[in-house]
């Protein structure tokens, strides 16, 4: 990030809409919207869609915490009978995995 003393008009920093969490790749949600994360709360992993999110390590580093804890779901009734961690981490976009 720079920082412009210019005048200021600086364009949102995210997608006009995003409904993938950077995190587990769960796509029922919109976590972006108009540029700006809408801090809904993932059922899956539990992330709320944040400024934070600009940053790919702490995605990361969110992620490693949330696998290496055993993929729990923060809103278990949610979960699909037939859900497939691995399955759903594919849909994360290639620029946050
Ligand atoms: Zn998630």
């Amino acid at each position: 990030m720079t920082m412009s003393t210019a005048q200021g008009f600086e364009p949102p920093p995210g997608p006009e809409e995003e409904s993938v969490c950077r995190v587990c790749g769960y796509d029922e949600e919109l976590f972006w919207e108009g540029g700006w994360p809408t801090n809904a709360i993932c059922p899956c992993c539990g992330n709320e869609s944040d400024i934070k999110d600009l940053s790919v390590m702490g995605i990361r580093d969110y992620r490693g915490y949330w696998v290496g804890h055993g993929a729990q779901w923060n809103s278990p009734p949610l979960k699909p009978k037939d859900w497939d961690l691995l399955k759903q981490i594919a849909n994360i976009p290639p620029e946050w995995r």
